[in-house]
């Protein structure tokens, strides 16, 4: 045997670590912040507002990037958060930016805020270097609390003169602070109220799973079910191609032109809305049924270089499947082990441990030689997922057990 596979009293000793830990995670999770999304529609003089604001903190954006980008080049350093606040004053009062002193400065602040958390991420190694904000496509500005007044229910904006028309599609828990306002592409108005929650975790199960993510199967798991990759974007494709083929055929800055610009827009948002809600769904259900969930950790952002497989590989929206389950696994009280991603999960026999020299992508099925077990691909994969997971998990917790005497 070529792996260590857990024998009966070890996975014993691993429900109850198991157990232990997730008392523990019990007792550390309680408040979480949750943003509530709620639909409003703007008077003509909000919409006036609304666009000037976006406008201005799109500009403060554009301009402290470009300043930080030259200033790095010149001198190699480049101003920080706290120096480009207050560089915002001068900037009001000098004629050809004085337009910038008829919005909030709340959220033109908020803005150079932004760029400086995209600045921390890309240092981190999480993100790009900042791109420029552009005019069309979906705007957005934060605001804090300073800049709302919040009376009998009703929410005003900082310099606008009415309450907001906010459709509420659930009644708004008390306690809440506004946050963003958005625009999406299709012209549709949003606020985001953020509260912060306590949420009661899930009673503890005794399942645990492996899942693999695949494009013909979205999710193939350890207990042998295999679930639909719907492929939203592949079903709105002519729908899709037939908009786009109108819009880059109207005269640039037509009125028609816009309108064909918001109905590819809509198609967009409509596929992005249907592969969300199945997302959610699923993901959902899985951490209601399972304590433990092991899953590959992917590079979706590598994989997205894929030449041939890369409109596939957005269509079925891995990493945005991949931050659900691990939030809910954080709210619920659930754990998600992720392997690594080098891990030879569909090469690797789920019930020996033997490992393949190689296995061709279009080769869906196999037969073990070391135990003559005949495998489904993908159904293998998630069972070598669970078994690694279970395994790294088990290490994991032999060594904080070393510590604990009830382990
Ligand atoms: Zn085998």
């Amino acid at each position: 045997m070529k792996k260590a596979f857990l024998s009966g009293w070890r996975r014993e000793g691993l429900c109850r670590f198991l157990f232990a830990a997730c008392e523990k995670e019990w007792e550390r999770m309680s408040k979480i912040k949750r943003a509530y999304h709620y639909r409003f529609v703007p008077t003509d003089e909000q919409k006036t507002m609304l666009a000037r604001t976006f406008g201005c903190c799109r500009y403060i954006y554009n301009w402290a990037l470009n300043l930080k980008s030259a200033s790095y080049r010149e001198t190699g350093k480049s101003p920080g958060f706290a120096a480009l606040c207050a560089m915002l004053p001068a900037l009001k009062t000098q004629p050809e930016t004085a337009w910038l002193a008829e919005v909030s400065s709340v959220p033109l602040q908020q803005s150079l805020r932004h760029l400086d958390r995209a600045f921390v991420n890309f240092f981190a190694g999480r993100a790009s270097y900042p791109a420029f904000k552009k005019k069309h496509g979906p705007q957005s500005v934060t605001y804090t609390a300073a800049a709302f007044t919040w009376k009998d229910g009703q929410l005003t904006l900082a310099k606008t003169d009415g309450p907001l028309a906010i459709r509420w599609s659930r009644p708004l828990p008390d306690g809440a602070t506004p946050s963003t306002i958005s625009r999406d592409a299709v012209g549709r108005y949003f606020v985001s109220l953020l509260l912060e929650e306590e949420i009661t975790p899930l009673p503890v199960s005794p399942e645990r799973i492996g899942i693999d993510l695949g494009l013909t199967a979205l999710v193939s798991t350890s207990g042998g079910e295999k679930v639909d990759n719907p492929k939203y974007l592949a079903q709105e494709e002519k729908k899709l191609a037939r908009a786009q083929k109108r819009h880059a055929k109207k005269r640039k800055g037509s009125r028609n032109r816009e309108k064909a610009r918001r109905r590819v827009a809509r198609i967009h948002a409509r596929i992005r809305d249907k592969r969300r809600d199945y997302q959610h769904q699923l993901s959902t259900r899985l951490i209601r049924e399972n304590q433990v969930i092991c899953v590959e950790s992917l590079a979706v952002k590598n994989m997205l270089q894929h030449p041939t497989l890369v409109k596939a590989i957005a269509d079925v929206g891995w990493g945005e499947f991949l931050r659900q389950l691990e939030y809910k696994a954080q709210w619920y009280g659930r754990t998600l082990i992720k392997i690594d991603r080098w891990y030879p999960s569909s090469k690797t026999c789920s019930v020996c441990g033997e490992v393949l020299a190689s296995l061709e992508l279009d080769v869906r099925e196999w037969t073990c030689r070391q135990c003559g077990t005949h495998h489904d691909r993908d159904l293998n994969a998630a069972r070598s997922f669970l078994a690694e997971g279970l395994r790294v998990y088990a290490a994991e917790g032999s060594l904080q057990g070393s510590r604990n005497p009830h382990s």
